[in-house]
């Protein structure tokens, strides 16, 4: 099987105009079921009919044996950090992220040291990776046990799981 790029050499071109303020991106069925949970700070994970493997954030096809996951089951908010990394202190002019600053839009604090993680939540099998907050950077371990920081008044986005924290 070759590659579409042997087939097609040239890139298509379709001619007129394309008005994106007319499109509308939807969120899948998934994703839906996912942040309705969250607005009732539950985390939402899809089971699998043939492994029983349960996954946060919910799937729709199993990794492991590639069937269909349309069971759901709500895990803990608690779970165990299986990764982690710990970042440089992040100061005005050092990173961009879609082209910006950071720090000058205000997401970060200059000189914030921020600790992406790995958690599996328990009664999940996979992992989530999420942020670690509230903690201090030298104490951070794998097997450090930690729990969902939820927004004070959930919205039904995805922002309501704020991030991790120790317990
Ligand atoms: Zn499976």
């Amino acid at each position: 099987m070759g590659f579409i790029k042997d087939e097609r050499p040239q890139t298509i071109c379709v001619e007129g105009t394309w008005s994106l303020s007319s499109y509308h991106y939807k969120g899948s069925k998934l994703l839906e079921q996912y942040v309705k949970g969250l607005k009732q700070k539950k985390l939402i994970g899809s089971f699998c009919p043939g492994c029983a493997k349960v996954i946060l954030p919910p799937r729709n096809l199993c990794g492991r044996c590639h069937r269909i996951m349309d069971g759901r089951k709500t895990v803990s908010d608690r779970g165990t950090i299986t990764c982690y990394t710990v970042s440089p202190a992040i100061t005005k002019g050092k990173l961009k992220v879609l082209g910006m600053d950071p720090v000058e839009t205000g997401l970060i604090k200059d000189g914030e040291i921020l600790i992406p993680v790995f958690v599996r939540f328990d009664g999940s099998d996979s992992n989530t990776d999420t942020i670690l907050l509230n903690a201090e950077p030298k104490a951070v371990h794998i097997g450090m046990r930690v729990k969902v920081i939820w927004a004070k008044e959930p919205q039904g986005a995805l922002s309501d799981f704020e991030g991790v924290e120790p317990i």
